[in-house]
């Protein structure tokens, strides 16, 4: 039976490349953007041309009245989302002196509200199945902490007691929980950050290179798929080896 999967920041970067990955998986898949209209389009329309089901879905995650449209929309026109992957997020730095509460409360509307709307907006269908993954984009700056993203960090660290928590109250219902904490990956987020770091930061990873969007595809496939149906409440670590 067709599984169907909810990827929230979908339009860009990792979103994107789980989306694909997930379609060539077997899933419909909904693709969550906010600003980037044209690139959910063209996404769309490539999953499409490829013989999955596929839909655009404009919804700010930081705005529960969106997301509820936007899951009602998904589940009108595919049936139940049984993988949510919360992925929309945004970075960015500064010294913590410098943070207002306008920066503080956007980035946890976004990268915290987020997912807790939309995992409580996809809850009520998985809990009637008795079945459902969910899986959140941290980072290992959430595991690690990090100079000059504090406000970032703490959200990344957030969505980590969240996975854990909820993983253990969701297993007598059949539902998974877990988190991917992904590294350096190559995707706009590093356009912030100046280009001479980012040589610097493939020279720290023990693998030797930065990380693409399609190894965290790769890790966020796994743990939704039946292989991983013992493993909940964990938090994967695909960074290269530069935290250890
Ligand atoms: P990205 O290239 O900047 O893409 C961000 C995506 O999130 C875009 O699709 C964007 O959609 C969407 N988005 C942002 N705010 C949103 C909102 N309020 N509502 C809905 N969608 C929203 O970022 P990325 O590098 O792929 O990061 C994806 C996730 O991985 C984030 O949670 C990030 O924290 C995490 N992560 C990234 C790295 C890294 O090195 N890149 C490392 C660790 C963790 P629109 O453009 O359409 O608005």
């Amino acid at each position: 039976m067709e599984k169907i999967a909810l990827v929230t920041g979908a339009s860009r970067g990792i979103g994107r490349a789980v989306a694909r990955q997930l379609a060539a998986d077997g899933y419909a898949v909904g693709v969550n953007y906010r600003v980037r209209q044209d690139c959910a389009d063209s996404l769309v329309s490539e999953l499409t041309a490829s013989g999955c089901r596929a839909l655009a879905l404009r919804a700010d995650v930081s705005d529960r009245a969106q997301i509820n449209d936007m899951v009602r929309r998904l589940e009108d026109a595919f049936g139940p989302v049984s993988l949510l992957v919360n992925n929309a997020g945004v970075a960015g730095q500064a010294l913590f002196q410098d943070i207002t509460d306008d920066l503080w409360h956007r980035y946890f509307g976004v990268n915290v509200d987020g997912a807790f709307h939309t995992i409580q907006a996809v809850l009520p269908r998985m809990l009637h199945e008795h079945e459902g993954c969910i899986v959140n984009i941290s980072s290992i700056w959430g595991l690690r902490g990090a100079s000059c993203e504090v406000t970032y960090a703490a959200t990344k660290a957030a969505l980590i007691g969240l996975t854990r928590s909820l993983a253990a109250e969701l297993a007598p219902s059949g539902i998974r929980v877990n988190c991917v904490a992904p590294g350096v990956i190559r995707t706009d987020m590093l356009n912030a950050l100046p280009p001479a770091v980012l040589p610097q930061l493939a020279e720290e990873t023990p693998l030797g290179r930065l990380g693409t969007p399609e190894d965290i595809a790769e890790a966020v496939a796994f743990l939704a798929d039946r292989r991983a149906s013992f493993i909940t409440g964990q938090v994967l670590t695909v960074d290269g080896g530069f935290i250890l």
